[in-house]
């Protein structure tokens, strides 16, 4: 289907783009650092315990990656969804800092069963981390994103692509 695809092998590098991170670098006002040698991926996800290392190991494995740099957010998914403005703003920041330093090569948003900042059964969190993905897209639409649901037995389930926007969508 789309190249958003080729994220589950290997994250696409960014490879001819004129500068890597260059949203990033513009949103901080500061140019991106030389990356380390290792490949980065970026997880924003609840405070939640019982999610991190389920996707974190997923993270690793699925978008072929050494290290996962992660922000944090109460209930993050509902917060990227329909939050207000301002928290969504310092998450994007956040998430920058891992794309200008590490050059993180993919952004993972993850919603999970048994929130306690945003209650809600599987389809509404479902429908929150696929509104949430939509808007990273539109925000950094350098940096694929991947949505995923953490289940009731805390395994890691991506959603289908159809719902990130490629790279070059009108914002
Ligand atoms: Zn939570």
């Amino acid at each position: 289907m789309t190249d958003a695809e080729s994220t589950s092998g290997a994250a696409a590098a960014p490879t001819g783009a004129s500068t890597p991170a260059a949203d990033c670098a513009a949103r901080l006002g500061r140019a991106p650092s030389p990356p380390p040698p290792e490949r980065f991926a970026v997880l924003l996800n609840c405070i939640d315990g019982r999610t991190q290392d389920p996707l974190v190991e997923w993270i690793r494995r699925e978008l072929d990656v050494t290290h996962v740099d992660v922000v944090t957010e109460p209930g993050v998914d509902g917060v990227l969804a329909r939050g207000e403005d301002t928290t969504v703003q310092a998450l994007l920041n956040k998430v920058c800092v891992s794309r200008v330093a590490h050059g993180a090569v993919a952004l993972v948003i993850a919603g999970h069963h048994d929130c306690a900042a945003n209650p809600g059964d599987s389809a509404w969190h479902l429908s929150d981390v696929a509104r949430a993905a939509h808007n990273l897209g539109r925000a950094l639409p350098e940096l694929p994103v991947r949505a995923v649901y953490v289940d009731e037995t805390w395994t890691v389930c991506p959603l289908p692509d159809n719902d990130t926007p490629g790279s070059g969508t009108a914002q």
